[in-house]
């Protein structure tokens, strides 16, 4: 047993006051670590090189210093990289300080908000890699399997933590277990461990960023600028674990565990892209080489895919947004190109974090600001043009062939183009019978089609387009009320709707089928 006297070193440098505010106001709130003298993590003794401390915070109510234990574990959830991955680093470097092993666990549920086998095989593709680069280093990796609130507790008791480590992210369901788990731990007798939350997923820390919610990029833009070039660090290479560490961890049975899940394998997994931080590299290098040149004029039309393409690999964590950015500062050229990619990877992605973090309905109407929610009360009466079901949208059967067409690219490719989704959200609030089935179709089938679903950017683009989350009230109109509208035209004359249109059969006569129903309708 190692016990530690971890008092001396008080860090001056978290940011207690901001998180302070962050604890009261949300109902999902976690503790922080402004409940001690200073920031937790900061008091342990160890404040890795180059890591600011402010990127943790404490979850659980016990805030003992006196570590003892035979390991840190650190449970991997958001963040499923080993390189450049703030959380590893900060416990392993705890590790080292107290010199016992690192442990890394991944809880796999069986089901997850109806995430099909398009997602789940994206993810266990880059688990598998994650499995085979802690190996290397002789860092344990276990797959758990089922309930994390149960096994995550009864995992850092079996193997004697001192410390459990754990990442970020701003959605209910992931902050419901830690929060969870953190009262088990809470409640575990004789000993207490505690449980340290890293952001490893933004360029500055969710909580830092902003103490509060933001109301639109403009103002988001104002707090995080100024931040950016303080938090954009390379994060060390992790290094060895001590000999031995592997000893109890056999390697894991993925087909078992890709056998035992309880889920939709009718979403069939896409060829284009392949899940892991290998293969994310490759396509930030292609990225590079091919897109980033043109990414600023040309990233909004759909028949080029000049985008980066990048958003899976961010939503799993298999490669750091911070990472590329400094990739791409590094190359020295293409500079609008790299401003425009920061702005939408940096400022907007990490709005969404803020706006899900912040406000716990960020997938409800109810969660919309004011003027949205009375303009679309105002309009909620107004005759629809067109009115189709789940099923007619989700087999993309209106008159519409754009619509159509972005419909099967995602359920085709697993991943609509950007300009697009804006689109087809707009229209499902204008041909469904209102705002609440609107939004909860578009992220049905958001969730159940894209690869990069169930993220906070998710999140925000169906509200932005249904709710006017982040925007502001434009010219009223019918069904839309001040929502700002798109519509068709204005997208012919952004870019070659037929040549997009055209890649994707049946999209057109699927259209012509829908108008001459409604001809016969009439
Ligand atoms: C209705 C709707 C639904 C969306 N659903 C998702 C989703 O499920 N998951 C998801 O990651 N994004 C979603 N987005 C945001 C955006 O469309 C995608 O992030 C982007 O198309 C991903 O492709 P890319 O990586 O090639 O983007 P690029 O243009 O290359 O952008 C680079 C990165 O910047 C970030 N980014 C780009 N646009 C936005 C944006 N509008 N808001 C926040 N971050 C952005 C993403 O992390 C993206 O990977 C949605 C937008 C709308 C309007």
């Amino acid at each position: 047993m190692i016990r530690l006297n971890l008092f001396e070193i008080m860090s001056k440098r978290s940011l207690s006051s901001s998180s302070e505010k962050v604890t009261s106001s949300k109902k999902l709130r976690i503790e922080d670590s402004s409940n001690t003298e200073n920031n937790y993590a900061g008091t342990l003794n160890t404040i890795p090189d180059g890591f600011q401390i402010s990127r943790t915070r404490l979850v659980t109510k016990n805030h003992q210093r006196d570590l003892s234990g035979s390991c840190v574990v650190l449970w991997m959830m958001r963040d499923q990289r080993v390189c450049d991955n703030n959380a590893i680093y900060y416990a392993q470097s705890v590790a080292s300080k107290h010199n016992i092993p690192l442990k890394v666990v991944f809880n796999l549920v069986p089901k997850f908000l109806d995430a099909t086998i398009r997602q789940y095989g994206f993810m266990i593709n880059g688990l598998k890699e994650v499995e085979q680069s802690l190996r290397a280093l002789e860092i344990p990796f276990h797959l758990l399997m089922g309930d994390p609130k149960v096994n995550i507790p009864k995992f850092v008791k079996d193997h004697d933590a001192s410390l459990l480590v754990t990442d970020f992210s701003p959605l209910r369901v992931g902050l419901g277990w830690i929060q969870h788990v953190a009262q088990s731990l809470d409640e575990n007798t004789p000993k207490k461990i505690p449980l340290v939350q890293v952001d490893a997923h933004n360029v500055v820390p969710c909580w830092v960023a902003s103490p509060k919610l933001e109301y639109s990029a403009r103002t988001f833009r104002g707090k995080i600028s100024p931040l950016i070039g303080e938090y954009l660090r390379e994060v060390p290479l992790p290094h060895t674990n001590p000999t031995g560490s592997l000893i109890d961890c056999s390697p894991i049975d993925w087909e078992a565990a890709l056998n035992s899940l309880q889920i939709d394998r009718t979403v069939k997994e896409v060829d284009w892209i392949v899940g892991g931080a290998k293969a994310g590299e490759l396509m930030v290098e292609e990225f590079i080489k091919k897109r980033l040149p043109n990414y600023d004029t040309n990233r909004n039309n759909p028949t080029l895919d000049n985008v980066s393409n990048l958003s899976p690999y961010f939503h799993f964590g298999q490669i750091s947004v911070q990472k590329v950015v400094l990739k791409l500062k590094a190359l020295k050229k293409f500079g609008g190109a790299v401003d425009t990619f920061i702005e939408e990877a940096v400022v907007r992605r990490e709005l969404a974090d803020n706006f899900c973090y912040y406000n716990p309905k960020y997938d409800s109407i109810e969660g919309c600001y004011g003027w949205a929610k009375e303009t679309l009360q105002v309009h909620q009466n107004d005759k629809r043009p067109y009115v189709y079901t789940k099923e007619q949208l989700e087999n993309a059967m209106t008159h519409d062939d754009l619509w159509n067409a972005a419909q099967i690219q995602m359920t085709r490719e697993g991943k609509m183009h950007g300009f697009l989704r804006m689109y087809w959200a707009k229209k499902i609030l204008e041909w469904t019978n209102s705002p609440e089935e609107a939004l909860s179709i578009a992220i049905y089938l958001n969730d159940k089609y894209e690869l990069d679903g169930r993220d906070p950017n998710g999140y925000v683009g169906c509200m932005w387009s249904i709710g006017g989350i982040h925007d502001q009230g434009w010219g009223e109109r019918p069904i839309f009320g001040k929502i700002r509208f798109m519509n068709y035209e204005g997208c012919k004359r952004k870019f070659d709707v037929k040549k997009f249109v055209t890649k994707y059969p049946p999209a057109m006569s699927n259209a012509n089928v829908a108008n001459n129903q409604r001809t016969l309708r009439f």
